[in-house]
């Protein structure tokens, strides 16, 4: 069995959900219950006259699908009656039960969206299904309601997209980002091109574990898939049948590996460098030639047709100019076109298939590096390296959708346990995603405006298989299609009642591979009074009682000591170990000069809990700084002899994270000591030794280093400076 399969947690105090929220998410606006049941042996009767085929259809369907129940059309005493609505919000509905059932709503898909809420209303016992009586009123918040699936870096089945399609309409989502071009494959067949699947789709290697443990190694089982045209059809017709549109991917001018082991020629070098088998951003991508223009928008002629959906996305995203900047052609079409630089090369780049797909009917989506060098004319910004993109692209008057790393990538760690499984790194709670809002507070109602709503992306290198897709997608996307959805969101306590009382046992009837981390303990740390800390567990989610202390450290006085505490986590789920490193600065006091990046500030405490970041990193251990230099002072419980400074710092230049790269430590009345290194350091590991000084404040100046250079990713930003801890010895 899978390491991340399911493991149960018997709730030994009854969750309630609030009476005021009843079963549905995400949460409708209003839902009034009402004493009694509407009970029926299963089996519906519809008058068919009130609805079109299509919904009908819809109605079986979802019928069948909920709980094995039947819908019979038949104008003989209906059981459901159905009502249109005009003049209210769009893609309202609401939903009466008394002695039947009546739907009313305003548009094809808010008729669907109200069967959903309907057979969530529904339980099922003997053979008898019952719906709550109650009085149901809903319209969502936002109109991009979206969830992203990377299929290049591993490969899904039509069938397996068509059961996620399920689930998502399943909880109102309305588009399909579908990813279906990168590095590490093609997946859609191209007619004029068919090399671009007969080579593209498959690869000869793929990169074992984290692509940060090193050294590395690679399966050499040759891997790949590809969706023929017809199958994509069935698929965006499926997905169309539920309301759902279908956005596709072809990525450009980066993440061009696979078309370029297929089509050399249309990379700067023509070099033939094969379908990459490593995960990260790599230096050759399309040429921006003449050639290279016609290539892909002959590639988008055969992409349009497929996708009904007013977008087409063209990625835009970690496209490095190290070959732009060396090639001929590419120096060309800059002075032809009067750029100024590979910037503006890109814009270039991306207006010309702006030009092209606005003339073809379709509106251009790129991810928010389209903004650099200038912003094509209709186009509109995913914004994935936080909300600035966003705004800076409403600001201009151009639509955004909102999916910023903090929030909404589902490829990171979603528990802070060691029994998680592998994940890209960053670490996005169940309860972090509810709180998201894709309208940030430093927005004005002006660009608020051209916030369309949001989406949540499943990025696929360490996602191999559709059960690891369903743990790290579910629940975290119903917690997002509520904080989409619902114009008044519950708490999430509220929320996590209701999604374990009702949803968790419907995603077990339907074999969803769903992740059961939000209801582990948590376990956390705290300043113990006089130095030191103390290690607390919480009883198991949406229970409330108090916390529980497990173990009191004290700051070391002579000699470090290291801890080992076994904390047990309750039935079925395995014992957690923690190590603590109890050094002279445990518990210190943290004053900041130069304060975290709110996306990874877990707390000063963070640095002196005697605890070291695990790799792959998640985010909750480290404090996170994107500034060329952080400042703070340690205060010490009183003077104390130091004989050794250790700096830990976090070394992955994939994620633009850089280690320390010098340092000024600056011992309170005795002087200070200045390290900065000559080269690149790419040791995490910085050690200071002292002359046993006795100290009682420390000044420490971290230097990070102010651009990430050439050839690297990210090269020109400022790197992130991640500290895990400063040991005081
Ligand atoms: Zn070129």
């Amino acid at each position: 069995m899978l390491k991340y399969a399911h493991f149960f947690i018997f709730i030994t105090v009854l969750l309630t959900a609030s009476a005021q929220t009843g079963p549905i998410l995400p949460t409708p606006a209003v839902y009034q219950r009402v004493n009694g049941q509407f009970v029926c042996s299963g089996n519906l009767v519809v008058d068919p006259s009130e609805i079109n085929p299509a919904l009908l259809q819809s109605f079986k369907d979802l019928a069948k699908w909920s709980h094995q129940m039947e819908v019979t059309p038949s104008v003989q005493n209906p059981m459901v009656s159905f009502k249109k609505l005009t003049n209210v919000k769009q893609d309202s509905y609401s939903i009466n039960i008394s002695e039947r059932i009546v739907i009313s709503y305003s548009s094809d898909a808010s008729c669907f969206y109200a069967l959903t809420s309907l057979f969530q209303l529904a339980t099922k016992q003997d053979g008898q299904v019952s719906f709550q009586q109650c009085f149901v009123k809903d319209y969502p918040k936002f109109q991009w309601r979206g969830l992203h699936l990377d299929v290049s870096r591993h490969f899904f089945t039509p069938e397996e997209i068509k059961r996620f399609i399920d689930l998502m309409a399943y909880y109102k989502f309305n588009t399909l980002h579908w990813h279906l071009t990168d590095d590490q494959g093609w997946r859609i067949e191209i007619k004029k091109y068919p090399l671009l699947t007969e080579i593209g789709a498959f690869r000869d290697s793929t990169v074992n574990e984290h692509y940060t443990t090193y050294p590395r190694t690679y399966n050499k089982v040759r891997y790949g898939g590809f969706y023929t045209q017809e199958q994509v059809k069935e698929i965006v017709a499926y997905a169309a049948s539920k309301y759902i549109q279908v956005v596709p991917e072809i990525e450009m001018p980066g993440h061009a590996r696979a078309a370029l082991a297929a089509y050399p020629q249309y990379s700067c070098t023509g070099e033939h460098l094969g379908v990459e088998g490593l995960w990260g951003v790599f230096d050759d991508i399309f040429c921006s030639k003449e050639e290279s223009i016609l290539f892909l928008q002959d590639v988008l002629s055969e992409v349009i047709p497929l996708f009904p959906s007013a977008y087409i996305h063209v990625g835009g995203d970690e496209a490095p100019k190290t070959r732009w900047k060396a090639c001929p052609n590419c120096q060309a079409v800059i002075k032809a076109n009067g750029l100024h630089d590979e910037h503006e090369l890109q814009s270039y780049f991306i207006q010309r298939m702006d030009a092209f797909l606005t003339a073809n009917g379709k509106k251009l989506i790129g991810w928010d590096e389209i903004l650099e060098g200038g912003l094509s004319p209709n186009a509109t910004v995913m914004s994935w390296r936080g909300y600035e993109g966003g705004i800076a692209a409403a600001s201009q008057g151009h639509d955004v959708v909102m999916c910023p790393g903090s929030h909404c990538y589902f490829d990171h760690y979603q528990g802070k346990g060691s029994d998680e499984p592998l994940a890209i790194g960053g670490f996005t709670s169940l309860e972090k995603v509810l709180s998201f809002d894709p309208i940030p507070a430093n927005m004005t109602v002006a660009q608020a405006a051209y916030v369309l709503g949001a989406q949540g992306n499943l990025w696929t290198e360490y996602i191999a298989d559709y059960q690891k897709l369903e743990y790290m997608a579910y629940p975290r996307a119903i917690a997002l299609s509520t904080a989409l959805w619902s114009e008044t969101k519950p708490s999430y306590n509220d929320f996590l009642a209701v999604l374990v009382k009702y949803h968790f046992p419907f995603l077990e009837k339907k074999n969803v591979n769903f992740s059961q981390t939000c209801l582990k303990p948590e376990i956390f740390t705290k300043r113990k009074a006089n130095g030191g800390i103390e290690i607390y567990k919480t009883p198991a989610k949406g229970i409330i009682a108090s916390e529980e202390l497990i173990s009191s450290i004290p700051a070391a006085k002579r000699k470090i000591k290291a801890h080992e505490i076994v904390i047990d986590q309750g039935k079925s789920i395995p014992a957690k170990q923690i190590n603590v490193v109890a050094h002279k600065a445990l518990g210190a006091q943290i004053n900041f000069q130069t304060p975290p990046n709110p996306k990874f500030d877990n707390g000063s405490l963070t640095i002196v809990d005697g605890q070291l970041g695990a790799r792959p990193w998640k985010g909750n251990e480290w404090l996170g700084f994107n500034t060329d230099s952080v400042s703070f002072d340690i205060i010490l419980e009183k003077p104390i002899k130091v004989k050794e400074i250790r700096i830990h710092s976090l070394h992955d230049p994939n994620s633009w994270i850089w280690s320390i790269q010098g340092y000024e430590i600056q011992l309170i009345k005795f002087g200070h000591g200045v390290n900065i290194s000559e080269d690149y350091n790419m040791d995490e590991t910085f050690i200071l030794k002292i002359k046993d000084k006795k100290v009682k404040q420390i000044h420490v100046v971290l230097y990070g280093l102010p651009k990430i250079p050439e050839g690297q990713p990210g090269a020109g930003n400022t790197p992130w400076l991640f500290i895990d801890e400063i040991e005081i010895r």
